[in-house]
């Protein structure tokens, strides 16, 4: 019977692979219990992802002796803005000025500010969220100016396909689009894409950060 701590060993194994320098590995727990991730940090995992803040909420509350770094990967609502900030390490998913705004004002004081990346809806992004774009640089700009947020990089969801010219060149797009932030002044480090399908392709084309679920943890029953 395939481990969870089996799981994971396959999964930085295909990262190694790919990989010519670090990526770190977000492991996405949505949807598995507090047990699972227990045992993947029995396996040296920290840093996990999650997209439904109520489902995350009770795990973290579950695992609170644990040092864990949590990682807000779903669309940010605004009424779920508080808790997001108060909770949560990363948010990946910034996709408009006034989240990042109640993102940033609800942020607690006490602790340091919230790392974030703007989701961008490159070309085909199945989902349909994400910012377009030619419209990253204005949100970028704001975001910067909020105290506490703290802007690392870009992040996206291609839609799946067995194309790995059209992969490829959907991430590339992405990381693209860093450069050129980057070239203006913005200080990023971080470009989060690649998933458990795809995840060699995000390498490929400058991945800093993978988001892996299913191949780590198994397959997700549909929500
Ligand atoms: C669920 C999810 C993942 C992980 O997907 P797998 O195919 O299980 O690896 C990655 N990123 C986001 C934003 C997700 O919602």
């Amino acid at each position: 019977m395939a481990t969870i701590a089996s799981g994971l060993q396959a999964v930085k194994l295909r990262i190694n692979k790919a990989a010519k320098t670090p990526v770190a590995l977000l492991a996405v727990s949505k949807t598995w219990p507090a047990q699972a991730i227990r045992e993947a940090h029995a396996a040296g995992q920290k840093a996990f992802g999650e997209s439904y803040v109520q489902e995350a909420l009770g795990k973290m509350q579950e695992l609170s002796g644990l040092d864990l770094e949590w990682h807000f990967i779903g669309p940010v609502q605004g009424n779920k803005a508080k808790a997001i900030a108060e909770h949560f390490d990363w948010v990946h998913s910034i996709d408009r000025e006034k989240i990042a705004l109640k993102l940033s004002e609800a942020r607690p004081g006490n602790l340091p500010p919230l790392q974030v990346c703007i989701q961008v809806n490159i070309s085909g992004e199945a989902s349909k969220s994400g910012v377009p774009p030619d419209e990253v640089p204005h949100l970028a700009q704001f975001v910067s100016g909020l105290p506490k947020l703290r802007l690392r990089g870009l992040m996206a969801i291609p839609e799946p396909t067995r194309d790995e010219r059209l992969r490829r060149a959907r991430f590339a797009e992405l990381r693209q689009l860093k450069g050129r932030l980057c070239e203006s002044g913005f200080d990023l480090d971080t470009l989060s894409m690649g998933m458990s399908e795809d995840l060699e392709s995000a390498i490929l084309e400058g991945a800093t950060m993978v988001r892996v679920g299913s191949a780590i943890f198994g397959t997700r029953n549909k929500k």
